[in-house]
């Protein structure tokens, strides 16, 4: 523009940066002080783009407003009416120039998108004497009136805060009525039932212009504002109040978006969608943001202003048809649509006006998709050769990969399910939970572990905390933009949208369509994928990850680039299939306790551990050459005869896992958890021998005298891992020959099982030396009986901080580590975390006390012990393999973590496998930027 960066400026800092004629001041990158909408309205300019002349005063100017106690910097205002000047002479018109008015638009514009913070107030300037230049300007009076009266009511509801008018409905619950709504459907409905606000003629028009006035005279006592400049001084602070508004504070507090940011405020040339059937508005994205395909998605509609569209105010026709209406402009839209894609490199989400045939672009930004949008958009662009394979890689985040995976409904369930109604199907995803109609009852019903679906007409801002606790979301009216698609969409909850059969009443609480009415609390399930609503809660089925080719295609990507191998964490044979076809590598941690509690087992563990002690006692008197008493002997062939059958299912079952893996590692773990947890509990087994009173059986009795016996205060310090072991040997002789059995066995099919073997909880060197001492014989007498050749290992778990500081010693005896990160948390903090996640852990974290739950993502004092662990043991045996079997491994914060203190792999529950596929390419690539740096 002609007196760029030759202006000066009144305040102390540069708060203005303005754009028109082809040129801005500003650009894309500036988005920290212009915002997002400022940025991308420079980089427009500057890129040819028509955008309407504007500035956009910046983020800093609305922090510097708030630490002034809600005052403009000094001379702020001077350059605000500076720029105002400069937008005059870049179109011809004076803001308040009743022969050839200026109208603006006034927007906010954080650096992240808040969608809702603030409502845009359009077509400010306007005042009974400017409406008469625009009037005369246009040749057209109904627009005109048109325009004033949708600025009375913008300014009115967004700027001058006219309260809304509540009712009690019949159930005393309160309803909300928007006064210049209100008298808005009373004249539309004296040209019919059906009638659009576009029936409304030039009478129409004035009388409702008086209505408005007479609003906001009697609601806040003062007359509409005039004055142009103090309509913007008032709409500038109205924007920037709207940055602590309670709708933005939500916003930002479920995104984790910094409250410290502010907001810029957007000064734009007003063009007009609603001059006619030659003129219009409309929202396009350069690709379809439910699924990636790439092709034009969006709506417009012809003669409209504004937020129309979004709105729903009429049915919107698909942009496709804009290449009928108006084929020049859609085709120049088209070619825009593609240069800015090109640009960004990135699927933008576009806002656009035409006026009199001219097409003005609003707005753009990255749009907002569904996580297979967002998979399928990142392999094409590499496919175009729009972006690398890691900016692709980058740009997924680790969640939407797991939500690829999430539930689908069961097809043989829809079949004979009740549908509803069939509306759009905006936001991908199967959700079901009971119907509530309010978004403070969706939070309150949340609050109480209710999965809820939130069902509304439309939805807007103020319903985001509903929105964000429901499983689903459900509305009758608004289309593929609409508010509750495109929020929805953004914080991936499956939603349908449009649903025009349903009819909902707030007032008696239910929904009813297709015939059937679902009263509040009522299951209801919703496929945002098809747009089906069914009544009732349906069973949901796996999505199945070999269908997902593009999917398949970006982890193939993450594969090449990733260091940290990925593993799994699998019990059975079933698992560990499901886990090797989704990419596990090997099996991190095969728990053999949860064989125990299968089926008719248990009874025979019971059985065992009943008489475990004194077998054990009588077993070391044998060893002495001491006698046994009859007792004695019974004991132990009780013993030997449970452990003998335990040996025998163990050995099947890891057949099947060796098998499985074949080819591949499998960690399996020695028994873990304390003997009593195999046990009733205690309480339990008091009442019932308590009740039997008399008729207690000698075997119930007998039970409750070995619990008691067994009973620790602090079980998960006491008898567990490998003092187990050590106490009782034979459960760990029988494990290590039924692992070993099972090897041989699956070597002799043909196959090439693996079996690495872990000793769980050694906090010193000895415990470590003497399991292992007693361990090998078993396995090599085994292996020498079994007549092939079976490659083993023993290894230990990390686990105790003092395994951490000895384990270079460590070392010297286990051929690998696995850090378990739940036990080295629990003991690190002291937190018993069975009692302290349901316990004062969540709200420490809410205290922020702690950043965050570290049973959830490695605390970085867990990180420095991990990694002092490494080094030493490294030190001894520079080959050792190191991963990880917490909880942890399937976190990608802490998969990060793992990548940098150079562990061999992650090993993370079965589902987790493609997230952690992705989250350590992310960790790789990460590490590259910064040893590039
Ligand atoms: P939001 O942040 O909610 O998207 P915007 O500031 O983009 O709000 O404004 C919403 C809509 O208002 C735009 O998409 C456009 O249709 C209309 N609008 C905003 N400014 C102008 C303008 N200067 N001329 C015409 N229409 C405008
Ligand atoms: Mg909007
Ligand atoms: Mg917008």
């Amino acid at each position: 523009m002609a007196d760029s960066g030759t202006r000066t400026y009144k305040a102390a800092k540069r708060y203005i940066y303005a754009w028109g004629g082809g040129k801005a001041e500003g650009n894309g990158n500036m988005k920290d002080l212009l915002g997002g909408k400022g940025a991308g309205l420079a980089e427009m300019t500057n890129a040819g783009l028509p955008t309407p002349p504007g500035f956009t005063i910046t983020t800093e100017a609305c922090n510097d407003y708030f630490a002034a106690g809600k005052t403009l910097p000094a001379g702020l205002w001077d350059d605000v009416l500076a720029a105002v000047r400069v937008v005059e002479r870049e179109t011809g018109k004076g803001f308040g120039d009743p022969k050839n008015p200026l109208l603006v638009s006034v927007r906010s514009g954080a650096k992240f998108s808040m969608p809702g913070m603030m409502d845009t107030v359009l077509n400010l300037g306007l005042n009974e004497a400017t409406l008469q230049g625009l009037i005369a300007s246009t040749g057209n009076e109904r627009f005109g009136w048109d325009a004033y009266r949708r600025f009375i009511a913008m300014f009115g509801r967004i700027v001058l805060d006219v309260p809304t008018r509540s009712t009690k409905a019949k159930d005393g619950t309160l309803v909300q009525h928007n006064r210049f709504d209100e008298a808005l459907d009373a004249a539309k409905e004296k040209h019919g039932k059906d009638a659009k606000d576009t029936d409304l003629n030039v009478d129409d028009l004035k009388k409702l212009v008086v209505a408005y006035k007479k609003i906001v005279k009697t609601t806040i006592g003062r007359d509409f504002p005039d004055d142009p400049n103090e309509q913007l001084d008032l709409a500038i602070k109205a924007v920037f109040a709207s940055w602590f508004g309670k709708r933005a504070n939500d916003y930002r507090n479920t995104q984790k978006i910094a409250h410290d940011l502010g907001t810029a405020v957007n000064v734009v040339t007003m063009v007009f969608g609603n001059m006619g059937d030659d003129s219009g508005t409309g929202v396009a994205f350069t690709r379809d943001p439910n699924t990636g395909e790439k092709a034009l998605y969006g709506e417009y509609l012809t003669n409209a202003q504004g937020e129309d569209v979004v709105a729903g105010v009429r049915t919107a026709p698909k942009i496709a048809q804009l290449a009928t209406d108006m084929p020049r402009v859609y085709a120049e839209f088209k070619k825009i649509a593609d240069k800015l894609e090109k640009h960004y490199k990135d699927v933008q989400d576009l806002e656009f006006t035409i006026e009199r045939g001219r097409l003005y672009m609003l707005q753009t930004r990255s749009a907002k998709r569904t996580a297979a949008a967002a998979v399928k958009i990142a392999v094409d662009m590499v496919h175009e050769k729009l972006i690398t394979v890691d900016e692709a890689l980058a740009r997924i985040e680790p969640a939407q990969v797991d939500q690829l995976l999430r539930p689908t409904f069961d097809p043989a369930a829809i079949r004979t399910a009740t549908r509803m109604a069939r509306g759009l199907n905006a936001s991908p995803g199967a959700a079901v939970g009971r119907a509530v109609f309010h978004a403070d009852v969706a939070a309150a019903w949340a609050a109480k572990k209710e999965k809820v679906i939130l069902i509304r007409e439309e939805t807007s801002p103020d319903d985001f905390h509903g929105m964000a606790v429901a499983q689903g979301i459900l509305t009758a009216k608004g289309g593929a933009t609409s508010h509750a698609a495109v929020v929805a969409r953004q914080i991936g909850k499956p939603c349908v949208a449009g649903c025009s059969e349903l009819e909902i009443s707030y007032s008696s609480k239910t929904v009813t369509a297709g015939g059937v009415t679902v009263k509040e609390g009522g299951w209801v399930s919703l496929d945002g994928t098809t747009g089906e609503v069914f009544v009732g809660a349906l069973p949901t089925v796996e999505a199945k990850y070999e269908d997902q080719k593009d999917l398949q295609t970006l982890l193939a990507m993450a594969d090449k680039v990733r260091r940290l191998q990925i593993w799994t964490n699998a019990d059975k044979p079933e698992e560990a299939a499901q886990a090797r076809a989704w990419g596990a590598q090997g099996i991190g941690l095969c728990r053999t306790e949860h064989m125990f509690r299968e089926g008719p087992r248990l009874e025979i563990v019971r059985a065992a551990i009943l008489v475990a002690n004194v077998a054990t006692r009588a077993k070391a008197k044998t060893a002495a050459r001491q006698a046994l008493t009859a007792e004695e002997k019974k004991a132990v062939k009780t013993f030997d005869a449970k452990m003998a059958k335990l040996e025998e299912m163990q050995q099947g079952d890891f057949e099947g896992i060796l098998a499985a893996m074949t080819g591949l590692p499998v960690v399996i773990r020695l028994i873990d958890p304390p003997l009593h947890e195999f046990l009733p509990n205690l309480e339990d087994q008091l009442v019932k021998v308590t009740k039997a009173g008399a008729k207690a059986t000698p075997k119930d009795k007998e039970l409750l005298a070995t619990i008691k016996s067994m009973h620790e205060q602090n079980p998960m310090l006491g008898l567990r891992g490998c003092r187990l072991g050590l106490m009782i040997p034979d459960f760990v002789k029988i494990q290590t020959r039924a692992i070993l059995n099972a090897a041989v066995a699956v070597k002799k099919a043909g196959k090439d099982p693996r079996p690495e073997i872990m000793i769980p909880l050694v906090g010193h060197v000895n415990e470590l030396i003497a399991t292992q001492t007693l361990l090998e014989a078993e396995a090599a007498a085994v292996v020498a009986k079994g007549g092939v050749k079976i490659d083993y290992k023993f290894g230990t778990m990390i686990e105790i901080p003092r395994a951490c500081w000895v384990a270079d010693d460590i070392a010297k005896h286990a051929q690998f580590f696995s850090f378990g990160t739940n036990d080295l948390t629990q003991m690190t903090f002291g937190y018993s975390r069975d009692d302290a996640e349901g316990g004062f852990l969540l709200k420490y974290v809410e205290d922020k006390i702690l950043p965050y739950n570290p049973f959830q993502s490695l605390d970085p004092v867990i990180v420095q012990e991990m990694d002092m662990a490494v080094k030493l043991g490294r030190k001894t045996r520079p080959d050792l393999k190191v991963g990880i079997c917490g909880e942890h491994g399937g976190d990608p914060m802490s998969i990060g973590f793992c990548h940098d203190i150079g562990l061999n792999y992650v090993s993370c529950s079965p589902f987790r496998v493609p997230v952690a596929r992705l989250a350590a390419a992310q960790a790789a690539l990460k590490g590259a930027a910064e040893r590039d740096k």
